[in-house]
């Protein structure tokens, strides 16, 4: 798409900061405590993104770094540079002569805003793994049942398993015990005890050392049992969940013969991890690659800085690394962007610290990503019957014949040949697996062809037939 310049009007933003999580609150406080008229745009009634998620009165109990959230948000709101678009959900961003056209709805209304230089925030969204039942009533991602607690104070179910890998379980299952739910179980298919090996990384950051001890004595206090190598291989149930099977894995996640077991549940929440949001990275022509955990990120320099002029990248959009890292790569965006786009000067001790906090922050990151791998055999959970596209109701076994029967190489001929992908989601919830299944029956890793073949999207949001008319009409805000 093409915007003509007479086609727009109002204010010609120096920085747009395209979502208002922890990476984007910072930037755009950063880019407009330097001096840059900036605009956050976010398609969430106010900012926190997802760490920050939180309800109108919020006391900040369920949150770690509330007090920072709390100052970062007054300064958002407080400056005079800086303006808000909540509600504003970006699905086109396009290059112009002056710079950047960002394309929203706001409550079904096309709008449009101009700026010289984007900072993209985008976040990240739960990274799925599909398995027999998962698509029963009553299993939700881990991210999903931690925003509908932070999010509207409502608990997913009453006994709950927690499942998946990586650190992000323990504050799913601790925040539902103390908010009243009986978790049957945290379901580890990682060993935690891999973080041992990497002890300066660790040391580096106490803080997160001692969140994460502080919710594992909450799981003490509520005596909820944490197994590590078991998961959750089988959800039972028709319209609701009535229990699960979970398993012992051996080193590559297959099933140890012999230990599976029912367990009693009506819900089970489900973490393998995140899946950068990077739509809009790959609208703009950024240089993408296949990250430590396996996710397709945009590549970024020491500046924050994309492959593509005047695009700077800040947050899990750039690699999945929690967010304490997001804020500081958004502060960095921010003043390196503002130096770029307006000129500002930059306080070199201010560099300095952040630069060290960022290294410190993206090695506990690679610490996370070595100690909480993917192993290829959850592929050895599904029949042939699970489905894997729950829009399009594609199995597993129609994903391998595409391969095996019709010779496709990679997840984009499949999607041609099998529809996984080309439902409402896009791909968005089975892309991964896809990939993954793609690859292993092709024998080989997957890549980040094979990953951006499935992210690619022109519309990085739903948005209706009638707003993309109208958007003719001249309605910048
Ligand atoms: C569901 C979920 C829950 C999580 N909960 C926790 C937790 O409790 N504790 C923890 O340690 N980590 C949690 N995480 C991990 C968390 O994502 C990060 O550590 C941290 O929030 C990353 O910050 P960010 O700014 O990079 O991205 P995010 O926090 O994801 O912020 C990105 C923001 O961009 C907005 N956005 C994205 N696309 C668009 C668009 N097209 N238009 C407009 N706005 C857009 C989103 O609405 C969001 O507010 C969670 C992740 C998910 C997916």
């Amino acid at each position: 798409m093409t915007t003509s310049r007479a086609e727009l009007g109002g204010t010609l933003y120096d920085i747009a900061v395209l979502g208002g999580g922890p990476a984007g609150l910072s930037a755009a406080v950063a880019a407009a405590t330097q001096g840059s008229r900036t605009v956050l745009i976010e398609a969430g009634a106010r900012p926190g993104g997802q760490y920050w998620r939180h309800r109108d009165g919020d006391d900040g109990a369920l949150h770690h770094g509330w007090g920072q959230f709390r100052r970062l948000q007054r300064k958002s709101a407080a400056h005079h540079l800086l303006d808000h678009r909540f509600g504003h959900s970006i699905w086109h961003v396009e290059r112009t002569a002056e710079g950047f056209v960002t394309h929203t709805t706001c409550d079904d209304v096309p709008r449009t805003l101009r700026s010289r230089t984007v900072i993209v925030a985008t976040g990240a969204y739960d990274r799925q793994l599909p398995f027999p039942g998962w698509t029963i009533p009553g299993v939700f991602t881990a991210g999903a049942v931690q925003a509908l607690l932070k999010g509207q104070g409502v608990l997913a179910g009453k006994r709950i398993a927690v499942a998946g890998t990586g650190p992000f379980l323990l504050p799913v299952a601790a925040g539902l015990a103390e908010g009243g739910a009986t978790v049957v179980g945290v379901f580890e298919a990682g060993r935690p005890t891999a973080f041992g090996r990497h002890p300066i990384a660790t040391l580096r950051n106490l803080p997160k050392l001692a969140e994460g001890a502080g919710y594992l004595s909450t799981l003490l206090k509520h005596r909820i049992p944490y197994r590590t190598r078991t998961t959750v291989v089988v959800a039972h149930g028709t319209d609701t969940v009535t229990g699960a099977t979970v398993a012992r894995l051996d080193d590559q996640w297959r099933m140890v013969p012999g230990s599976a077991r029912e367990i009693d549940c009506d819900t089970v929440a489900v973490g393998y991890g995140f899946t950068p949001q990077t739509e809009i990275p790959l609208q703009l022509g950024c240089e993408m690659a296949r990250d430590a955990d396996g996710s397709l990120v945009a590549r970024v320099d020491s500046r924050q800085r994309s492959t593509a002029d005047g695009v700077y990248l800040a947050g899990e959009v750039c690699g999945v690394g929690g967010a304490q890292l997001a804020v500081t790569e958004g502060e960095l965006a921010g003043l390196h962007a503002s130096y770029t786009t307006h000129g500002s000067s930059v306080d070199r001790r201010r560099l300095t610290l952040l630069l060290r906090r960022r290294a410190a922050q993206r090695s506990f990151a690679a610490a996370m990503h070595q100690a909480y791998p993917v192993r290829d055999g959850w592929q050895s959970w599904l029949d042939e019957g699970t489905t894997v596209c729950r829009c399009e109701e594609v199995t597993a076994g129609t994903i391998r014949e595409a391969v095996g029967d019709l010779g496709a190489t990679d997840p984009r001929a499949v999607k041609l040949y099998a529809r996984p992908g080309m439902g409402l989601c896009q791909g968005r919830v089975c892309g991964y697996a896809t990939t993954c299944l793609v690859a292993r029956a092709n024998d080989r890793q997957p890549t980040a062809d094979d990953l951006r073949g499935m992210a690619a999207r022109p519309v990085a949001q739903p948005l209706t037939l009638g707003a993309l008319a109208a958007g003719d009409d001249d309605n910048s805000s």
